[in-house]
């Protein structure tokens, strides 16, 4: 899943983008509102955390209300050094969907931004499943019925990816939206790759069962049971 952040002190821009990537996201930062705006009607962001206070005409507040007039519906975690009642309430008018305050734990945003992936869910808890195959986002475990299936840090964020679209036709160009950043250099080739690697593990051990990833040439792919 990929994450805009908005943010524009260099340092927690840093720490935010490298402690999230551990966490198999891909993360694109920007530091001032107006790129903020741009970048946040790409429809390739699954959660945008956006700080508060930011240099310019435009802070954070303002930022998102922009952003939900314009349609935009991404989920959006408001940054703050300010705690109090009537600045949470004021972030979340302008319709930010949670709010953590300045500073935080990594875990605790990683765990609000994970919560914000749930909504509209096809997920209880933490776990994502599809047939028997079970993706748990909370430790990071994959298993096909009771067997654990190991992978890499992509394939885990292209498998969960797919698993937030069930059935759904996925193109190569949306899994390059969402599971790479705007550095990675990656070629349509590089998905198939990725998809065969994923395929590896997930179905051709589980001969079996019938195969849960589906490819559909000159369309995309399906994770379906
Ligand atoms: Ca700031």
């Amino acid at each position: 899943m990929r994450i805009l952040v908005i943010e524009d002190e260099p340092k927690i821009a840093r720490a935010v983008k490298q402690g999230l990537e551990l966490k198999g996201f891909a993360v694109d930062i920007v530091s001032d509102a107006e790129s903020g705006l741009s970048y946040g009607t790409d429809p390739s962001y699954d959660v945008v955390v956006l700080d508060r206070m930011l240099p310019g005409k435009m802070d954070g507040v303002e930022l998102c209300r922009k952003l939900r007039d314009d349609g935009i519906n991404t989920p959006v975690i408001m940054l703050t050094a300010r705690g109090t009642i009537g600045d949470r309430v004021e972030g979340l008018d302008s319709g930010a969907d949670d709010y953590l305050v300045k500073p935080f734990s990594f875990d605790e945003l990683t765990a609000r931004v994970r919560a914000l992936l749930r909504r509209p869910a096809n997920q209880v808890g933490t776990e994502l499943k599809v047939g028997d195959l079970s993706l748990d986002t909370n430790n990071y475990a994959v298993k096909r019925g009771k067997t654990p299936v190991k992978l890499s840090h992509k394939e885990f964020a292209l498998l969960e990816y797919l698993m937030h679209h069930p059935g759904q036709v996925i193109t190569k160009d949306m899994i390059i939206n969402h599971v790479w950043d705007e550095d990675a250099d990656i070629l349509p080739n590089t998905v198939e790759v990725y998809i065969g690697y994923l395929r590896n593990k997930i179905d051709r051990p589980f001969s079996k069962q019938k195969p849960l990833l589906h490819t559909l040439r000159g369309f995309g792919y399906k994770l379906e049971a």
